[in-house]
């Protein structure tokens, strides 16, 4: 776990040493969980966003993309249930000035215990060797049985009263559970309280008359109130997809962990507008293709897996997660849920406009049910740093940190380096740059030694380097280094453009 720790402590380091993620407003000490993207920050998470566009927009016919605006009528939230039930449970504890979220503290316990069971499990096993049955051994031993017990007990208690919101019961379940607080020891709570996350604002000139107004907290209720504007307008049919990129706001009460969990983040979400009654066999379709889309990446299977989901949202009839192996552990990067016609049926009543529309191969005019694929930017980007972040120690002795990004993802594409200053290597070298800069992302270097520019490309994940020397002016060919193995050849420069569009080919 320490090491895990210290993982997540040297990529976010490395992240700023290297002008992917600067805490916001740091002159000031910064503002918490909110983070600015720097120079190579920037590419990378644009990368990641044009990756999603295409394979949502691009390569689906019957998908189309939609930028709506962040500032939304109030009452679009009211509908949603957002300003009724967009809550969490907090707690503070009195000793350490600490807020919690209540749940949360109760879902740490329950982890403990799983953490013990998984504990006794491989104990056994290692007792038992080949001859260990774990399943018989996790349904017969009495320790482990007894865990099970309390786990179910627990989510018993916790899962009802969160449906209830019965705050006062969340808090009895911490009381009796004997929860202390992680940094001072202590059992000293206050009471729970139900704490909205919507950021809220004035709109109009004076505060007199103005009128309440919130920041999104996700990017889908402007695609529900659009979805028959495009429907009309690009003569959709059902099944058809609605996505858009955005960002979002939420004031999480708990904000730890980087750019995990952020107050302003990014989302990139796609609603898919189906017939009543096949949104299952939709779900099925959209947990296989949004998978494909995180192992094309070519990031080890697994690095990710699916948490289906068992307690369900009002408003779903299916949910999952795909959750990514974080220096943290496995986490939620995204969720697939089946939301039925919930959030339509809801503008339809309080707006009394009708949301329906004509299927003319059934007849019939009904409000579509709806499976939406919704994925944090800012989580896969942290995921992406994370499994690409690579110590090694090279035959030299000496020690790279190189950044294995995906090359399609990666900031710079090719590093332009003259070797020296002079004999007109750098003229060379832009005059071939020039030639390659409008399809590929470049970087113009010229100081320090070779070795010292390619650390710096490692560092942020350049899949090649490319050297100008001498011998270019003769015959025209240059030093092409790679990333991963560095391994150097010399290629024509006539050569250079195929090499690199074969490496940052996606594996569809
Ligand atoms: P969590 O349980 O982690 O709070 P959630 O279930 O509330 O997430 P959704 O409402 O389903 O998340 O949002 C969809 C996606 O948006 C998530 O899978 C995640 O990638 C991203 N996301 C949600 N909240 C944040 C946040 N505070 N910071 C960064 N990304 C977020």
């Amino acid at each position: 776990m320490a090491n895990q720790e210290d993982l997540l402590k040297k990529i976010i380091a490395h992240a700023k040493e290297y002008g992917f993620v600067f805490q916001s407003s740091e002159v000031y000490d910064g503002l918490s969980a909110v983070y600015d993207y720097g120079q190579n920050g920037v590419e990378l998470k644009r990368n990641i966003r044009d990756y999603w566009w295409k394979a949502m927009v691009q390569m689906h016919e019957n998908i189309v993309g939609l930028d709506s605006a962040i500032f939304m009528h109030p009452l679009v939230w009211k509908a949603s249930g957002h300003v009724d039930a967009f809550n969490d449970p907090m707690i503070d504890n009195k000793d350490s000035k600490k807020r919690y979220r209540a749940d949360v503290l109760v879902e740490d316990h329950l982890a403990k215990l799983e953490a013990k069971i998984n504990k006794e499990v491989e104990k056994a096993a290692k007792r038992f060797g080949d001859a260990f049955d774990e399943q018989q051994f996790r349904e017969t031993n009495p320790r482990v049985l007894a865990n099970i017990q309390k786990m179910e007990e627990i989510k018993g208690r916790l899962y009802p009263a969160m449906d209830r919101n019965d705050m006062e019961g969340i808090k009895q379940l911490i009381e009796d559970l004997e929860i202390v607080d992680p940094i001072s020891g202590s059992r000293n709570w206050t009471d729970v309280r139900q704490f909205n996350l919507m950021f809220s604002t004035q709109m109009g000139s004076t505060a007199e008359g103005a009128s309440n107004i919130y920041l999104r907290p996700e990017t889908a209720q402007g695609i529900f109130v659009n979805y028959l504007n495009v429907q009309k307008t690009g003569r959709m049919k059902i099944p058809f997809g609605i996505a858009q990129t955005g960002k979002a706001f939420r004031n999480e009460i708990v904000a730890r962990q980087f750019i995990f969990r952020m107050r302003e983040f990014e989302q990139m979400e796609m609603q898919f507008f189906v017939r009543p009654g096949s949104e299952m066999e939709w779900f099925a379709y959209w947990k296989d293709a949004r998978m494909k889309w995180h192992l094309n990446t070519g990031i080890p299977a697994d690095k990710y897996r699916f948490h289906d989901h068992d307690k369900l949202a009002h408003y779903a009839n299916a949910a999952t997660d795909i959750e990514f192996d974080f220096p943290m552990g496995f986490k939620e990067l995204e969720g697939i849920h089946s939301r039925t016609d919930f959030d339509l049926s809801a503008h339809e009543k309080l707006s009394g406009k009708k949301l329906r529309f004509f299927d003319s191969e059934t007849n019939e005019s009904y409000v579509p049910y709806v499976v939406e694929t919704s994925i944090g930017l800012d989580r896969m980007f942290l995921a992406m740093l994370s499994n690409a972040y690579t110590e090694e120690k090279l035959e030299d002795g000496s020690e790279r940190v190189v950044m294995k990004l995906p090359p399609f993802l990666a900031p710079t594409k090719i590093a332009v380096f003259p070797l020296t200053k002079k004999d007109g290597l750098p003229e060379k070298a832009r005059e071939i740059m020039d030639g390659l800069k409008m399809d590929f992302m470049c970087f113009f270097e010229e100081k320090d030694t070779i070795g010292k520019r390619y650390r710096r490309h490692d560092a942020i994940g350049t899949p090649y380097c490319i050297t100008i020397d001498h011998q270019t002016l003769e015959d025209n060919t240059v030093t092409l280094r790679e990333r991963d193995t560095m391994q150097q050849e010399r290629v024509p420069v006539s050569k250079i453009a195929s090499i690199v569009s074969e490496k940052l080919k996606i594996n569809w």
